[in-house]
């Protein structure tokens, strides 16, 4: 952008100042910055360690990195569970047992028994798999999820790092989020089941 308005000053200039000086030191410098610039991004560029386009969401993340889950909890599985908390995995809409679920309780990882979300903050979102407006204290994490041509909000267990489901901002309720998680990454335990809520 500044090279252009150089030229256009150049050309203006040539009118009043003989073209012969206003070649000899403006055309110096613009060719150190022309060549210098560039290269310096170039330089800049390779020496950045590779980095994923967007971190700000996971520095926390990234801090407290979740255990890793143990060989005896991971045993315990179902397919469809190891699925979607260690590989991913996303179940069918409609077809996992929370999505429909109203009972009061606790909505727990089933991988690690983390408590992540209440009955309380879980609402009807029409989109097949069970939702929630806000998490239970420190127990979830969210990071950039680029896979599939979409940019999501992955949410994951604090604790064991199990792949729990996606946030979106367009939750119906105060918090305007959507929690929307797969069923098989949860188990649940009535309000009656176990200690008081
Ligand atoms: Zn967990």
């Amino acid at each position: 952008m500044w090279i252009t308005t150089e030229i256009t000053e150049d050309t203006e200039g040539k009118l009043s100042i003989p073209p012969m000086k206003i070649f000899s030191v403006s055309s110096v410098v613009k060719t150190i910055l022309a060549v210098s610039i560039p290269l310096c991004l170039l330089i800049y560029a390779l020496a950045m360690p590779h980095k994923p386009t967007m971190t700000n969401k996971s520095e926390n993340s990234a801090a407290a990195k979740p255990d890793k889950p143990a060989e005896a909890a991971l045993s315990k599985l179902t397919p469809e569970q190891f699925y979607v908390t260690q590989q991913k995995g996303t179940e069918p809409a409609f077809t996992g047992k929370y999505w429909n679920h109203h009972e009061a309780g606790k909505y727990r990882c089933v991988v690690c028994g983390a408590e992540l979300f209440t009955s309380d903050s879980k609402f009807d979102s029409g989109c097949g798999w069970p939702s929630f407006d806000r998490h239970q204290g420190n127990t979830v994490d969210t990071q950039i999820d680029s896979t599939h041509g979409m940019q999501r909000e992955e949410i994951i267990c604090r604790k064991c790092g199990a792949h729990l489901g996606h946030v979106f901002p367009d939750g119906p309720t105060d918090t305007g989020l959507r929690y929307c998680v797969n069923s098989a990454s949860l188990d649940f335990e009535p309000k009656d089941a176990g200690e008081k809520k």
